[in-house]
């Protein structure tokens, strides 16, 4: 009811619009599907497929900035909708590498009972769209895709985020329509909706930064949103530093600024009886798709938004964080262009230089911040819920303590050789496939090639009993690299280092890798077929400890 009266009433709201060099203000009337089911509702409602749709394909038609289009299509015949903001309107990633300027994916929803972020880009599309926020497309193109898991965002349950404050009452559910989570598909990318965001998003747009938005499941800290870099293991370092030293505190200080909102590094806090509390961040591993653009040479930020704030400060910190990240890269457009692509060609001097001799991490874990630090907190007191559980919530109290020991990065405990390049079996199609799907350059021996190569030998090979996201057993090996003069057949892969995703593939094909294709199951038929139950069998794949183009040479 309320709804509707509201809806009406919106359809005659005329909005203020200044327009670029006019310094007179032109009337503009605002339609109802331009603002979101939780404006509509007093936030009391989620916006729905259909409200997304809607509102996307609006800003698309209506505004002189916005282009929207379909990327893919979902299990449950869902649209995945993106909504492409530049100033002038462009429609193709042509447009955007000649335009020059950087760009900027921001995806709301991956977890569709986690709304705030998908409401709060709904909004921003629209104010970016027709003003006030319209500048933030000045110097940098923005895609934002507001409602990645369409098939999660519908099946509104009360039940999806219990830890959650109530409101609003109902939210989608996490997984997606095939039943995958799809923020653990950075390397196994076995989701339609992940499959679609590697073609026509990553593939397509190369974006240089990704925004990734969640709703956190809520230490009782004291801050409102908490992020976190693409945390550092074998990617460019320029990469992670820029982020985490420049973008995200000066986002931070003018996020306070504008609002006084806290917002801080992410973390949980935790505490032993009789020590003192421990916050700490979640993990290094590539198949968070934050961690995994670091992989790629790009920024990720990942924001968690605190769970037990009311559902409207929730989007409201939401769109002021992305406002203050948004006008920071808007104005260091240039030097974020050039990070990115100094990272790629420095990725390749690196191995063309030192391929065969460097050492990278294949196994992380974390680490301590060398000092203590002072956290935010919120009070909390224990009550009884109607059913006679004991809950607890918070008094509105905010205090500060003091000496918290912080884990906040992460140190190789294990590392390998990074090679020229990598060989293996012609048999092992679905290992080059999946290295294609993330757009890695993949080619076929056309002769046998003598090679220097490191054969690693798999001694000890354990496979988890319980499954893990979408029923992988997770495998994990010890062994020991044996250098060997050996020759590589016609009709082997081959896998040159000598490319900017240099450190995406040694993080897939090294065979001890934490996050790796072996772990992911890729190669157990292979080394069934050879007896790994019984007895050590060489992992497939070679490594190069000199460019296959010498060894030919040296025929
Ligand atoms: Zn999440």
């Amino acid at each position: 009811m309320k709804t509707d009266i509201i809806g009406k009433y919106l359809l005659f709201i005329p909005v203020l619009i200044f327009s670029i060099g006019n310094s007179f203000p032109q009337q503009f009337t605002i339609p109802p599907e331009l603002f979101s089911r939780a404006e509509r509702t007093w936030y009391e409602e989620t916006s729905l497929n259909s409200d997304v749709a809607s509102f996307c394909k609006t800003a698309g038609s209506m505004s002189k900035y916005a282009h929207t289009e379909v990327f893919g299509k979902t299990k449950e015949g869902n649209d995945l909708i993106m909504v492409v903001l530049a100033n002038p309107e462009i429609s193709t990633p042509e447009e955007a590498i000649s335009s020059g300027k950087p760009v900027i994916y921001i995806q709301g929803n991956i977890h569709a009972g986690e709304v705030e972020g998908k409401e709060a880009s709904l909004q921003l599309i629209r104010e970016i769209c027709f003003g006030p926020k319209t500048k933030l497309i000045d110097n940098q193109i923005l895609i934002f895709c507001p409602n990645f898991n369409p098939d999660g965002n519908d099946k509104l349950s009360a039940t999806s985020r219990p830890s959650q404050d109530g409101s609003p009452a109902l939210t989608g559910a996490r997984v997606n329509g095939e039943g995958y989570d799809l923020n653990r598909e950075g390397i196994k990318l076995e989701a339609i909706e992940s499959k679609a965001f590697m073609k026509n998003i990553i593939h397509k747009w190369d974006p240089d930064l990704l925004i990734d938005l969640h709703t956190d499941n809520g230490s009782w800290h004291g801050y409102t949103i908490n992020y976190a870099p693409a945390y550092k293991t074998v990617g460019h370092d320029i990469i992670t530093d820029y982020v985490q030293d420049k973008i995200l505190p000066e986002a931070t200080k003018s996020m306070n600024e504008r609002s006084g909102i806290p917002v801080w590094f992410f973390g949980n806090l935790t505490q032993k009886t009789g020590e003192s509390p421990v916050y700490s961040t979640y993990s290094h591993m590539p198949r968070y798709i934050v961690n995994y653009m670091g992989l790629r040479n790009r920024m990720g930020i990942l924001i968690e938004t605190f769970s037990h704030e009311k559902f409207e400060k929730r989007v409201l910190s939401n769109y002021l964080f992305l406002v203050s990240l948004l006008e920071y890269t808007n104005s260091h457009a240039g030097e974020i262009n050039e990070i990115t692509r100094s990272a790629d060609s420095e990725t390749v001097r690196l191995i063309s230089e030192f391929g065969g001799k460097m050492e990278k991490g294949v196994k992380y874990k974390i680490a301590e911040a060398e000092k203590t630090i002072q956290l935010l907190m919120r009070e909390t007191e224990e009550y009884q819920t109607v059913d006679g559980r004991t809950r607890i919530k918070a008094t509105g109290k905010l205090y500060i303590a003091d000496n918290i020991r912080y884990f906040d990065h992460f140190l190789p405990v294990k590392s390998a050789v990074v090679p020229f390049g990598y060989v293996f079996p012609g048999t092992l199609s679905n290992v080059a496939e999946k290295l294609k799907e993330h757009a890695i350059k993949v080619s076929i021996l056309d002769i046998r090639h003598p090679i220097e190569a490191e054969e690693y030998l798999i001694e000890s090979f354990n496979r988890d009993s319980r499954a893990i996201y979408g029923g992988h057993y997770p495998v994990r090996v010890e062994g020991r690299f044996i250098r060997k003069k050996l020759t590589a057949e016609k009709g082997y892969y081959y896998v040159d280092m000598r490319q900017p995703l240099a450190w995406l593939i040694f993080y897939m094909l090294e065979p001890e890798s934490d996050d790796g294709l072996l772990y992911w199951n890729f190669f157990d038929n292979y080394l069934e077929n050879r007896g790994i139950e019984k007895g050590p069998v060489p992992y497939p794949v070679l490594k190069l400890m000199k460019p296959i183009d010498s060894m030919l040479k040296s025929l």
